[in-house]
């Protein structure tokens, strides 16, 4: 039985990921300072004597023994990696050198959630690993963006200089079951105004595109990169292939809710891709087997269902007053 420490375990991918390391019969310790993350993901593990809930903010030290470290502390969505952009700095740069300095103490493997938008707004189409990106510095979305290039460089350099067994995979856009209806991230806000009948708001034009990835198949993903040999440490792109624009989400969103939401546009934040889609070439040669499953359509039926019953469940709660 391995021990894991899941940083940011409260979260969307994080909880996710502690459901499928315990059923995998792995002890599994969740660190979260619910910045982003909630208890109500995960509670229903608190039964299971091998998870244990940690709230500690990773910007500062922590010391306990374990074998694996998946280190996914940080805000994901846009509004909420903007909303204090000097601490989501120090979370992922802080939080870098604090969970590679464990993992240099008890000699853990560590695995980095790096992202996309390491990438920035690329000029390569579609983005392969040896891509370095085009990212301003100092725009809006730096703080997250250089925040993650940092931590990136943090981990190459643990890994030559002082051995720690690092392995860095950058997520492309995920969904699913789990997300924040209020994240602000594009799939959560279409499916809850398609679902409570409000404008379905779409920034700039639409033709900007993504490619979502259902977050099973990142968290296959994810696991096989960790189980990788011990030479190869990434960058590995996790992603789908399979390239959206937000007007064909919407349209998307709409049919499946059978919803009589309207679009509307709004101003497009600045610094927003103007397109994003992985090359997964690598991913599918070293990830045994790996590659996504999930079509949108699939997992967009999911995700809608999670949604409608959440809404169910919270408007009941209102109305008992709980
Ligand atoms: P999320 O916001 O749902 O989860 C992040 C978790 O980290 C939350 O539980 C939050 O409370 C916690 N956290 C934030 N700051 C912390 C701190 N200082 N100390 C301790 N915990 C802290 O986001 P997510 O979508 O689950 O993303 C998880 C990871 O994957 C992030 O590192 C993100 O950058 C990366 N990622 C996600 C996506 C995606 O599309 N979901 C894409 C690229 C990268
Ligand atoms: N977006 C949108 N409407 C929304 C939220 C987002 O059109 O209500 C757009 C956003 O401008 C971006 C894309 O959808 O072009 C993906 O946004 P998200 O915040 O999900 O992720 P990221 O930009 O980090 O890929």
């Amino acid at each position: 039985m391995k021990r894991i420490l899941v940083t940011g375990g409260a979260g969307f991918v994080g909880s996710h990921l502690c459901e499928r390391l315990l059923r995998e019969g792995n002890e599994v310790i969740c660190m979260d300072n619910y910045f982003t993350g909630r208890k109500s993901k995960i509670v229903h593990l608190m039964d299971n004597p091998y998870f244990e809930l940690i709230r500690h903010d990773v910007t500062l030290p922590y010391f306990l023994e374990v074998d694996e470290i998946y280190n996914l502390a940080c805000p994901a969505s846009p509004v909420h990696y903007q909303h204090n952009p000097i601490k989501t700095i120090k979370t992922s740069v802080l939080g870098a050198i604090n969970m590679l300095g464990l993992a240099k103490r008890t000699n853990a493997k560590i695995l980095q959630a790096s992202t996309s938008e390491v990438y920035g707004d690329p000029e390569m189409h579609p983005q392969p690993e040896y891509y370095w990106g085009h990212v301003n510095p100092i725009g809006i979305r730096s703080c997250y963006d250089e925040g993650k290039r940092c931590a990136e460089s943090l981990f190459v350099n643990y890994h030559e200089s002082n051995d720690v067994l690092v392995k860095i995979i950058r997520i492309f856009n995920t969904y699913g079951p789990k997300m924040e209806p209020d994240d602000g991230r594009v799939v959560s806000n279409f499916i809850n105004q398609a679902l409570q009948g409000q404008d379905i708001t779409i920034y700039g034009d639409g033709t900007q595109t993504r490619s979502f990835q259902y977050v099973s198949d990142l968290v296959d993903g994810m696991i096989k990169m960790m189980a990788t040999e011990d030479s190869f440490i990434g960058p590995i792109n996790i992603g789908n292939p399979v390239e959206f624009t937000m007007l064909e989400l919407a349209h998307n969103v709409i049919e499946l809710t059978g919803s009589s939401s309207k679009i509307i546009h709004m101003p497009l934040p600045s610094d927003d891709p103007t397109q994003r889609q992985p090359d997964i070439s690598l991913a599918k040669e070293m990830l045994n087997g790996w590659e996504p499953k999930i079509s949108l359509r699939e997992g967009l039926i999911e995700t809608i269902s999670y949604f409608d019953e959440l809404m169910k469940t919270n408007s009941i709660n209102k109305l008992l007053n709980v």
